[in-house]
C-alpha cells in the first residue's frame, strides 16, 4: 500500500493483444478498473457468461476494499491498532484474515535475509511514504535514519501464538506495502475460482496473477518501461502465474538531482540503489503473487551483486532487472520468454543463477 491515488496507466501494466481476435466465440472480456492500494487495480475476466463475470467482479471488488482497509499502514485500521500495541510493548490481537499474511511475511523475510522486511514501518514513515499526500520533498535527517536503523526491527522480533502477537522490539512497526498487493491478488484469484471463473487476470499496479487463457490464446502481459512511456517487453502467461514488478517510479521525490524512492534498504535506511548501476525496476515471475511481491522488493534491495544469491534462496527463476539507463539484466529462464516491444530493443545481459 503506497498512496491512495495514482494516475491510471493501464497501458503500462497490462497489454492485451488482439482483444477480439476470436470473433466466432461468444466469450468476451469483462473488465473493471478502480483505485485501491494506492494504485490502479484492473480485473479482466474472459467469459461467455456475462452475469457470472459481473457478479465475480463485484464480489472481488468488495473483498479487495476490505483488505485495503484492514492492512492500511497509516489510516485507522486493524493494522495501525496492532502497531500501537506493539510500540507500547503490549501484545496485540491479530484479526484472523491477517494471520496468514503475517505468517507468510515472517517466512519470506527470513528467506530474503531480511531484505524484504515489513517491520521497518517507522523508516518508511520517516521518509514520507506513509501519507496520502505526495511524499516529503527532502530526505530526513541522517541522524534520524541512523537511529532507526540501529534499532534493527525485524520480523524475527515478533512472536505469533494463535491470534496474539508480541514483539521483543518496540521499534518494530508493520507495513505490508511490499507484499499486500500480491497477497490480495492471490486471495482474489482463489475467490474467482470458487465462483467458477477460470480465465482471468487481476492486476494491482503491475502486480498481477493470470489464470487460464484469453480465448484461444494465452494472456500476454506487458512490463512497463521504467524510464519512459509505453511497454518495455511482454510475456505470455502459462496457465496460472504471477508477474510482479517493483519500480523506483511508483513513489519518489527528487532532491538535488537524486531520486529518493519508496523501496528502502533496511541495512542503510536509505532508498535501495545498486552499486555498479542504479536499479530502476525488478520483475519476477512466480506461481503465487505474494511470494513474487516480496521477492521483487527483496531483489530490488539486494541489487548487484547480491540479487543472485537472494533469488536462489527464495527459489525465483524468472527475473528481469532494468537499470536507470534502460539496460536489462535477465536470468536465462526469463530471457527465453521475453519479447521486447520497445524499439530499438535495450542492451541485454543474461546472467545465470548460482
Ligand atoms: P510497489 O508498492 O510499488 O508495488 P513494492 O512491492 O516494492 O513496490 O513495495 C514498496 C512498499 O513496500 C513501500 O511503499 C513500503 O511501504 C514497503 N517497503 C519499502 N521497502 C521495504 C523493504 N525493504 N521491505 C519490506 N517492505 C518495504
Ligand atoms: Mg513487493
Amino acid at each position: 500500500m503506497t498512496v491512495p491515488v495514482k494516475i491510471p496507466r493501464a497501458w503500462a501494466v497490462l497489454l492485451i493483444l488482439a482483444l477480439n481476435a476470436c470473433g466466432t466465440q461468444p466469450a468476451q472480456l469483462h473488465q473493471r478498473q478502480f483505485l485501491l492500494f494506492g494504485t490502479l487495480v484492473d480485473i479482466s475476466i474472459w467469459s461467455a457468461d456475462k452475469k457470472k463475470a459481473e457478479n465475480a467482479i463485484a464480489q472481488i471488488t468488495a473483498d479487495l476494499e476490505k483488505m485495503h482497509h484492514e492492512w492500511h499502514a497509516w489510516h485507522d485500521s486493524p493494522l495501525t491498532r496492532l502497531n500501537k500495541a506493539l510500540a507500547a510493548g503490549q501484545p496485540g490481537t491479530v484479526p484472523p484474515p491477517m494471520i496468514p499474511l503475517l505468517q507468510k511475511s515472517i517466512a519470506l523475510s527470513d528467506a530474503s535475509d531480511g531484505l524484504f522486511n515489513p517491520a521497518i514501518g517507522k523508516l518508511i514513515n520517516v521518509w514520507g511514504f506513509q501519507q496520502d499526500d505526495a511524499p516529503n520533498s527532502t530526505p530526513p535527517d541522517a541522524a534520524r535514519i541512523h537511529a532507526l536503523v540501529t534499532q534493527q526491527p525485524t520480523m524475527q522480533d515478533l512472536t505469533l501464538a494463535q491470534d496474539q502477537i508480541t514483539s521483543r522490539n518496540p521499534h518494530a512497526q508493520l507495513d505490508f506495502g511490499a507484499i499486500a498487493k500480491g497477497y490480495a491478488v492471490d486471495l482474489a484469484i482463489e475467490k474467482l475460482r470458487t465462483l467458477g471463473i477460470h480465465n482471468a487476470i487481476i492486476n494491482a499496479g503491475g502486480n498481477l496473477r493470470a489464470i487460464g487463457t484469453h480465448g484461444d490464446r494465452p494472456w500476454r502481459i506487458g512490463i512497463r518501461n521504467p524510464r519512459g512511456p509505453g511497454v518495455l517487453a511482454s510475456i505470455e502467461a502459462r496457465g496460472d502465474e504471477s508477474m510482479l514488478t517493483s519500480g523506483d517510479y511508483e513513489r519518489f521525490f527528487e532532491y538535488q538531482g537524486k531520486r529518493y524512492h519508496h523501496i528502502i534498504d533496511p541495512r542503510t535506511g536509505y532508498p535501495a540503489r545498486g552499486l555498479a548501476s542504479v536499479t530502476a525496476s525488478v520483475t519476477v515471475i512466480y506461481p503465487d503473487a505474494a511470494t513474487a511481491d516480496a521477492a521483487s522488493t527483496a531483489l530490488f534491495v539486494a541489487g548487484p551483486p547480491r540479487w543472485r544469491d537472494i533469488a536462489k534462496k527464495m527459489d525465483i527463476q524468472y527475473i528481469m532487472i532494468v537499470d536507470d539507463k534502460g539496460n536489462v539484466t535477465m536470468t536465462p529462464a526469463m530471457a527465453e520468454r521475453v519479447r521486447f516491444e520497445l524499439k530499438p530493443a535495450p542492451t541485454v545481459s543474461i546472467v545465470a543463477l548460482p
